[in-house]
């Protein structure tokens, strides 16, 4: 493969910000654009340029779209990039929620600064606006999964270096199932007969609602997710924790609030609680998703249900959608309320009857959760639970961490309230599953680099490569520019 090269832009000795730059023949296309969250030496990344130019980009290639993954297209897209970014149809639909949603969020934040006088910038500008937001959207082209579709069109034989020719074909990308999200996928790119898998997120094996990751035989170069190369889940238990939990905390008469993205967590957290009230092992509660983005996101889950999975196809179960699952309210508990407008969310914050609230974000770095846990962390009868990774240098790290304290809207509040989490409903792989899922290899990449980990998950899992695998493990630095021989 020469004149390839691969260089990490994002999402290197860290979960956040995924951006991978491949260059072939002289041309230039990003896989993921995400956003960096959590600690402020990362998001601080956000406002600095690309070392090249966003219009030297001739295309993006989304794997999914948490924001992560595709939270920064809006400031490509206003930095000057014009090319076409493809996807699953399923990541379009989810895009269409996320980016206006963090457009919308990020000018909040400004306007709060600026309002607060707490921002050393005057005045403090969003990352982004809706209006770039819609720019980055109109860019969206969706492709089928396992559909190889040629990435950089008709002229790739007059490539700028000269390197490709009439008798080269152009390098295609294909997306295979993740498993880790609606739309998800790793993207496949066949370039001059080499194959070049870039993970994307991997997901899990026998849950509900999402597909196993789809196996692959075979890859020349891979890049690898470890966001928790350096854990095993605890092993489902079918819901018996979380019954507890939400046992425990409504006969204290408290509230449980459940930090988690609108988009993904939702709908298996709706199915758990589902689940559990049909066999009686929670009581009938009230149940709010407290997200404008969440009624909507569970209608994109509903109308692909042929692309999710209805049992954990363990035990061989309901494995197919039933006709009567087959509409749009699959996910109801029979107490569901989605809350859309800010008012009715104001109330449910000010509300003291027992209740259980999802809202995000699932970090708690913003979004309406902040409100309900400012309101509900300072009560011993609450229980706040965390069903995602969290992150170094997110409020939901530090209260998985102990904090007695945490800062929200500019003011310290004391945390009297049970912290609880369950990884078992993570949408991540675990370090088993990773190596679950590299055992379908027939044979060794050339070279596999690990991104999207912190610095244990990453060492831990190259180690465990090395040592079961024995294959050639690189783990990606900030920036590095690797050449693909
Ligand atoms: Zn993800």
């Amino acid at each position: 493969m020469s004149s390839s090269s691969l260089t990490f832009l994002g999402a290197a000795g860290t979960v956040t910000g995924s951006k991978h730059l491949l260059e072939v023949g002289g041309r230039r296309i990003l896989v993921d654009c995400g956003l960096f969250q959590g600690l402020k030496e990362l998001r601080t990344r956000n406002w600095e340029p690309l070392p090249i130019d966003p219009r030297s980009i001739d295309a993006v290639v989304l794997t999914h779209a948490h924001l992560d993954h595709c939270g920064w297209l809006p400031r490509l897209v206003a930095g000057g990039f014009r090319g076409r970014i493809f996807c699953t149809p399923g990541t379009k639909d989810l895009c269409s929620l996320v980016l206006p949603d963090s457009a919308h969020l990020q000018e909040e934040d400004a306007r709060a600064a600026n309002r607060g006088g707490y921002s050393k910038h005057h005045p403090a500008l969003p990352l982004y606006t809706m209006a770039d937001a819609a720019r980055a959207l109109e860019r969206l082209q969706p492709v089928g999964y396992e559909r190889p579709v040629p990435i950089l069109g008709t002229d790739w034989g007059r490539s700028r270096d000269g390197v490709g020719t009439e008798s080269t074909p152009s390098p295609t990308v294909e997306f295979v199932n993740a498993g880790h999200l609606l739309g998800s996928a790793y993207a496949k790119f066949l370039i001059n007969d080499r194959i070049m898998l870039f993970g994307g997120d991997l997901g899990r094996y026998d849950r509900p609602v999402l597909p196993n990751p789809s196996p692959v035989a075979e890859a020349d170069y891979l890049l690898l997710e470890s966001t928790y190369g350096d854990r095993v889940h605890e092993p489902d238990d079918n819901g018996a924790r979380l019954a507890i939990i939400i046992g425990q905390t409504i006969e204290l008469g408290g509230k449980v609030i459940i930090p988690a993205f609108a988009i993904g967590r939702v709908e298996e957290l709706l199915y758990w609680l589902g689940k559990l009230e049909e066999a009686k092992r929670i009581p009938v509660l009230p149940i709010y998703v407290d997200s404008p983005m969440a009624a909507q996101a569970l209608q994109f889950y509903s109308n692909r249900l042929n692309e999710l999975d209805w049992g954990r196809s363990g035990d061989g179960v309901d494995s197919v959608p039933t006709p009567s699952l087959r509409h749009a309210n699959v996910f109801a508990t029979t107490r569901l309320t989605i809350v859309t407008s800010a008012q009715q969310s104001m109330d449910l914050v000010a509300s003291r009857k027992p209740a259980i609230v999802i809202s995000s974000s699932g970090m708690a770095t913003g979004g309406r959760v902040l409100h309900h846990l400012a309101a509900t962390l300072p009560d011993a009868r609450n229980t706040v639970l965390f069903v995602g990774f969290q992150a170094a240098g997110t409020r939901g790290r530090a209260l998985c961490d102990g904090a007695t304290a945490v800062r929200i809207h500019g003011r310290d509040v004391p945390v009297a309230a049970r912290i609880e989490r369950l990884d078992s409903m993570s949408a991540h792989a675990d370090a088993d599953e990773i190596m679950r899922w590299l055992s379908a290899f027939t044979r060794p990449p050339r070279r596999t680099f690990l991104v999207h980990g912190e610095p244990a998950a990453l060492a831990a899992l190259q180690a465990r490569i090395a040592r079961e695998r024995g294959w050639n493990v690189h783990i990606a630095a900030h920036r590095e520019r690797v050449d693909l021989d």
